[in-house]
């Protein structure tokens, strides 16, 4: 689902272009007004970044390196600024906007000193054929990558594109969500006032007219993170030009308990995870599902916790309203859906959805095929269910079209349960985890997307692979000439058989 529908562009009788406001979701107050940058406007944001990009990628890792700490540690002091601005257009309690601050710089560090390594020229083996060759491999950049974010994680989400694209040499162009175009413009104008480059990072704002745009602007990579339904239509836009995409989508994470877990830690991850950021986390608990020796005490606590947890927009809140409103449409139906079919809410239920906020809602008994099951909710809710053993939680979560993140608690199977688990990450014993350690790659398959951000494998998904055969020596057995001999043919075959002629015994 787009908010194209939700916010209409209001007309700016002071410029030629319509402008829109960003909200603050608790009260509706106007946060700040831009503009809704057209197909032309994009085009002229590409034609900087192309102009920007040639310079920054011959800096090589040494030179961009200090530019890209210089703009870290500007985003350290200046980050209770920023994380207001992102309390101010999501909602979310300014100690959760720092939080996604926190773990976006290291993102930014850990790219910025790790690209060397990841990306550089390196020998490989030419092997024995090509023994005559030496053999380079290096990953170069692209040259403009196109980011389109959402509004959930406004830092922390684009920033694991942007940081990437940058350290691996490319200049970035930056469509932020239509909810938070405030903190697009905050994080370009603190790069180009930390970097001093003009046009490494654009950003342009408004809908997903926009986000098209920037599809079909000619960049050389498109980095996505939304809803599969948009992703859709970004493939299909992208495809008209061959622009290769990276697509991040939704989820339907779970949560599995074994029997023997710490049932405290379970229950508080499972707490946190599903209701952190009102549930609005891609990475976001959902499901959870638990071993019946101890089903009853987890549940017990997870009630617990839950109803502890403040809904507001004051200092002492835990989580603040549903950013998009028409989300809470979304949300209302799930419950209702899962009443109406002999589940029970033991915390929240029909009532929990306001104009606003969402309150804290468990619920139990759930059908496996309703929607509070099948489709991801985005709102502080969870679904607890009773399995019969581990291999019935890893058959119900796995149940699903999406793939992203999961969690696993268990004493003595934690790491063998999460390879069982058909998601791109899974965190043992803790929640969410892995979208803080920079070393491991961030991504889903399924309906939850493909390809990788974060990790040695974040920096190559901006790069291209670069494949270079020197020959170093006359070839003994000149192949790749019309004057190859019938011996030559004859001796090959002979090497071949050597090489490669006899299977493996078994
Ligand atoms: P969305 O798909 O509505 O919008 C995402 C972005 O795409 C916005 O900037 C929007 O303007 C733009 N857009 C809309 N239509 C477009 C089009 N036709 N062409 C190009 N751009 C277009 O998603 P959202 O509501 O902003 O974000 C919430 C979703 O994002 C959830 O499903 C959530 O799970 C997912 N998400 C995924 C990750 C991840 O890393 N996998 C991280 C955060 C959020």
């Amino acid at each position: 689902m787009t908010a194209t529908d939700t916010i209409p562009p209001t007309a700016d009788p002071g410029a030629d272009r319509p402008t829109f406001d960003s909200l603050d979701p608790a009260t509706g107050r106007v946060v700040g007004t831009h503009p809704v940058h057209g197909p032309e406007d994009v085009a002229a944001a590409v034609a900087r970044a192309r102009a920007a990009a040639p310079a920054w990628a011959d800096l090589g890792f040494a030179g961009r390196a200090p530019l890209l700490g210089t703009w870290r540690a500007l985003l350290v002091k200046r980050a209770d600024e920023l994380a207001a601005l992102v309390h101010d257009e999501t909602g979310k309690p300014a100690g959760d906007a720092l939080l996604e601050i926190v773990l976006a710089v290291d993102h930014l560090a850990w790219a910025a000193k790790h690209a060397p390594k990841v990306l550089k020229r390196r020998r490989v083996s030419s092997g024995l054929l090509m023994s005559n060759h030496a053999a380079t491999l290096e990953y170069l950049p692209l040259g403009v990558v196109g980011v389109i974010g959402p509004w959930n994680y406004p830092v922390f989400t684009p920033m694991g594109s942007i940081a990437y694209a940058l350290a691996a040499g490319n200049a970035v162009v930056f469509k932020p969500s239509e909810h938070t175009p405030g903190v697009g413009e905050w994080l370009a104008q603190s790069a180009a006032e930390a970097m001093g480059v003009p046009g490494l990072l654009e950003v342009v704002t408004g809908f997903g007219d926009t986000g098209a745009a920037l599809v079909g602007a000619g960049v050389d990579k498109v980095a996505f993170t939304g809803s599969t339904a948009t992703a859709k239509k970004i493939m299909a836009a992208a495809a008209e030009t061959l622009t290769p995409v990276l697509v991040e989508c939704g989820g339907k994470d779970a949560l599995l308990v074994d029997a023997d877990a710490d049932l405290d830690a379970a229950a508080d991850a499972a707490t946190w995870g599903g209701m952190s950021n009102a549930g609005q986390t891609c990475v976001g608990v959902e499901r959870v599902y638990v071993h019946g020796d101890v089903y009853d005490a987890f549940v017990d606590k997870v009630v617990a916790k839950a109803r502890a947890v403040e809904t507001g927009d004051g200092p002492d809140a835990d989580i603040g309203p549903i950013t998009m409103p028409s989300q809470l449409d979304v949300i209302r139906r799930h419950i209702a859906d899962a009443l109406d079919r002999g589940g029970r809410a033991l915390v929240g239920g029909r009532d929990a959805v306001g104009e606003r906020y969402v309150q804290p809602t468990v619920l139990v008994d759930v059908p496996e095929d309703s929607l509070a099951n099948t489709d991801e909710t985005f709102g502080p809710t969870l679904t607890i269910a009773k399995v019969a053993d581990m291999d019935d939680a890893v058959a119900r979560a796995n149940a699903t079209r999406y793939g992203l993140g999961a969690t696993v608690f268990s004493k003595s199977q934690g790491p063998e349960l999460a390879r069982r688990l058909r998601t791109g990450m899974t965190a043992v014993n803790s929640v969410i985890s892995f979208a803080g350690i920079p070393s491991l790659p961030f991504g889903g398959v399924g309906d939850s997307g493909f390809g990788r951000i974060h990790g040695a494998d974040g920096l190559r998904e901006f790069a291209r692979p670069k494949a270079v055969a020197r020959q170093r020596l006359a070839a003994p057995l000149a192949l790749t000439t019309f004057d190859r001999s019938p011996k030559v043919d004859t001796a090959v075959k002979k090497v071949l058989t050597l090489l490669h002629g006899r299977a493996p015994r078994t």
